[in-house]
């Protein structure tokens, strides 16, 4: 039996008029004669000719959308339109057969609710065909990224004992009977008899940890799942989401934003190179979309031009100060046409201001720096000022915050009255701030959402799309 040749090599492929196998579930069936089928290996189906005269009309019945075929064949050039190569069938086998009736997903436009109530089908049309491949190739090419420069890929605990934010959003983690929890004399929970002995919570972060590592090893990155309990439910936000964590000693912050801006454009471009088709699938898609809102809503640019020109300039960089200067002078400002009103300094600004400043006013990525202190986690490094911190965001078209991220503060007793003055207790905390007891020096990172890097890079609107099974609120189905 001949080897299983996948549809993205056989649309490649130079020779013609040889035997092949291939394997696939079908996209359509038209005529009793012509196969649309797909592997998933490329988002173009291969046409199958069907003899459909020496076929056994029961054979043909089965072969319906959905339905999964081994076809031997041979590839020969193609006379119609649209392709190159087509397989003219030997032999059909039905893998699998697929109800019509009963099958979800039809030849038809779905909508993406639809889909997401389905996801466990969805990767079976184009559009989720091209999202799962290109989350692939830039989940490769953070990997590559970071291992041409020769960082140490860290892996960072799941379970852990403490909320790097002390935002409060976690899961809790224990295997104590739900209907029957152990409390002590006082009537509280007695974590003593929990399984870690503690009170334990899923990552939010795998920042502090991977400052551990890069104290030692310089330059380390994560890549992996967090998990915040965030009752947001948003486009934005997942309850479990994957991030990636660089973390490089004697990094300040402008070279953290280099490492970040360099990062963004080699994995958008790494998948320009490797998916283009998808992109442009998805490209024209979005396009469609485009079509159905009214003239001065539609974007300006299409989706393959805002990932060239995300490639093609410089992010626009300036402080959080100026970005409010700008902000209070805005049109929609002055006539009052954001939600949340820019008014002083100090208030954490709003996703609509975010892609005001990155949408209307710059027009393209945009770093803002030097947050306020009080907007801003414990660990940042606090400027001179007394006011600011060397924090810094990556704001992109669409998305608003992607990158989180700062330059770390290197100084114990600078560190440790931040934390008294925010209430983090300093004892839970021994082993982050052994590291500035040991050799402590300057030294950065950030963290990148990378549903929303997925979500800049395809073109969707919704962050529950660019995961294969998505988790939020009142949804933990599949
Ligand atoms: P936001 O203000 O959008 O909620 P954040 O300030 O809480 O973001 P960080 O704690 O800095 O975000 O996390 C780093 C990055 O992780 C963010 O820049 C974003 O890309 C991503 N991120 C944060 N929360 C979520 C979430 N709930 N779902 C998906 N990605 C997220
Ligand atoms: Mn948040």
């Amino acid at each position: 039996m001949s080897q299983r040749t996948k549809i993205k090599a056989l649309l490649q492929s130079q020779q013609t008029e040889i035997d092949v196998t291939v394997k696939g579930w079908v996209r359509a069936f038209r005529s009793n004669r012509f196969i649309a089928l797909n592997d998933g290996s490329t988002n173009n189906n291969i046409q199958i000719v069907v003899d459909f005269e020496n076929t056994d009309p029961a054979l043909l019945k089965r072969i319906t959308v959905g339905a999964a075929l081994s076809v031997q064949g041979k590839l020969i050039a193609s006379l119609g339109k649209g392709q190159t190569v087509e397989v003219v069938a030997n032999e059909i086998e039905i893998l699998g057969d697929c109800d019509p009736e009963t099958y979800p997903i039809q030849p038809k436009k779905h909508s993406l609710e639809f889909l997401r109530e389905n996801a466990h089908l969805r990767f079976r049309t184009s559009t989720f065909g091209a999202i799962f491949r290109l989350r692939n190739s830039l989940a490769f090419a953070v990997h590559r990224f970071f291992q041409e420069r020769g960082f140490v890929y860290l892996h960072t605990p799941i379970i852990t004992a403490s909320d790097a934010e002390g935002a409060g959003e976690t899961f809790h983690v224990t295997n104590f009977d739900l209907n029957n929890i152990p409390k002590t004399d006082t009537g509280e929970i007695d974590f003593k008899q929990d399984f870690f002995g503690r009170p334990t919570n899923l990552t939010v972060s795998g920042q502090l940890e991977g400052e551990l590592g890069a104290m030692a090893l310089s330059d380390i990155y994560t890549f992996g799942p967090t998990f915040r309990a965030e009752n947001s439910n948003t486009t934005r936000h997942l309850a479990e989401f994957w991030m990636i964590e660089p973390e490089v000693a004697f990094n300040d912050l402008v070279d953290n934003m280099d490492l970040a801006e360099d990062m963004l454009k080699y994995v958008i471009k790494y998948a320009l190179d490797k998916n283009a088709d998808d992109i442009e699938f998805l490209t024209q898609r979005l396009l469609e979309e485009e079509k159905t809102k009214p003239q001065n809503e539609r974007s300006e640019m299409t989706l393959t031009e805002k990932l060239q020109f995300c490639l093609n300039n410089d992010f626009e960089r300036l402080t959080y100060t100026e970005a409010i200067e700008i902000l209070k002078e805005s049109t929609p400002n002055k006539k009052k046409k954001f939600v949340y009103p820019v008014e002083g300094w100090g208030t954490d600004l709003q996703s609509e201001h975010e892609r005001y400043l990155v949408e209307k006013h710059f027009k393209k990525p945009v770093i803002l720096t030097d947050y306020p202190k009080e907007i801003k986690a414990f660990y940042m490094r606090q400027n001179d000022d007394g006011k600011t911190v060397r924090a810094m965001d990556i704001l992109f078209p669409g998305i608003g915050e992607i990158v989180g991220g700062s330059q770390r503060e290197e100084r114990l007793d600078k560190l440790e009255q931040r934390m008294h003055e925010m209430g983090i207790p300093t004892q839970e905390l021994w082993w982050y701030l052994d590291t500035r007891r040991f050799g402590s020096c300057p030294h950065a990172g950030f963290g990148l959402g990378f549903e929303r890097l997925v979500l800049f890079v395809t073109g969707m609107g919704n962050i529950r799309d660019v995961i294969p099974f998505p988790r939020f609120p009142k949804n933990a189905e599949f």
